[in-house]
């Protein structure tokens, strides 16, 4: 992924981030108020009132609640005088949090979490915040792949990488006079090696296009021929081969370029002998 984005193929975007335990690396994890005194996850929000009629200020978690109806009313406990309406007589002079065990009173409780995996807690201090990335594939990128640039630049890095001579989009004057082109052309010694990937569109025009290359390829009686593409039915597979055609295809990038290598490796030793 690395090599991707440094040639600009893919580029990354943090989408998010996430508290992960720093204990088992899980992000299953649940966030608590804390009392920063007595440490119950009791700490909730709560509002200030105070009540006009006789000048009574506690916070709301203090005032009594009764029934009445179908809802709930408060009942101030200095006066036991029940509240009726907001800037009238009472009014609501702020929040704070207020610990329902021990009473403490904050601005803000003490944020704690605690992983549901292995139940370990642990704090913001040690939490581990970690980025989600978002892949994408860049314009450049989806370019490169739809043409087959890619995978042919891709090819001829491998060759490049192992100290063969290649040349790449090289052209050819065949035996018939009739210049040709080929993707890659590998120089071994006296030998050359052709190499053309081409992406697969349908398995008709893959059999068209797979016997147009042959044409090409029997126009050069001395070279060796590797036809690339990304997939391969039986029937394509057998008309190259009848014809030594050197056919790769693979299910992967890694596997098409090591079958690449190995077969110009063996033409070679081939040669060698
Ligand atoms: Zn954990
Ligand atoms: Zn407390
Ligand atoms: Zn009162």
């Amino acid at each position: 992924m690395k090599t991707l984005i440094e040639l600009g193929l893919v580029e990354e975007k943090i989408l998010d981030r996430v508290i992960e335990c720093p204990s088992c690396g899980k992000i299953h994890v649940s966030t608590r108020f804390k009392c920063p005194s007595c440490g119950s996850i009791n700490m909730v929000r709560t509002e200030i009132i105070q009540h006009i009629t006789c000048g009574f200020v506690d916070t709301k978690l203090k005032f009594i609640r009764r029934l009445k109806g179908g809802g709930e009313e408060l009942i101030c406990p200095n006066c036991k005088i029940a509240l009726r309406e907001e800037g009238i007589d009472y009014r609501i002079l702020g929040e704070i949090f207020e610990c329902i065990d021990c009473g403490r009173r904050a601005d803000r409780p003490r944020i704690e979490f605690k992983c549901r995996n292995c139940l370990h807690e642990f704090d913001i201090t040690t939490a581990k915040y970690r980025a989600v990335y978002m892949y994408r594939t860049t314009d450049y990128g989806i370019k490169l792949l739809q043409s087959g640039n890619l995978i042919r630049n891709l090819i001829l890095l491998s060759l490049t990488s192992k100290g063969f001579r290649v040349e790449r989009n090289a052209t050819l004057k065949g035996i018939s006079g009739v210049n040709h082109r080929f993707d890659i052309i590998v120089r071994s010694g006296k030998s050359l090696i052709g190499v053309d990937y081409r992406p697969v569109s349908s398995a008709e025009s893959q059999i068209t296009d797979l016997l147009a290359h042959i044409a090409k390829f029997m126009d050069f009686p001395g070279i060796k021929y590797i036809y690339v593409t990304d997939s391969s039915s039986e029937s394509v597979r057998k008309v190259a081969s009848s014809q030594g055609v050197n056919l790769v295809s693979g299910k992967s990038i890694t596997e098409i370029l090591s079958q690449i290598l190995e077969l110009v490796k063996r033409f070679r030793e081939e040669e060698k002998t």
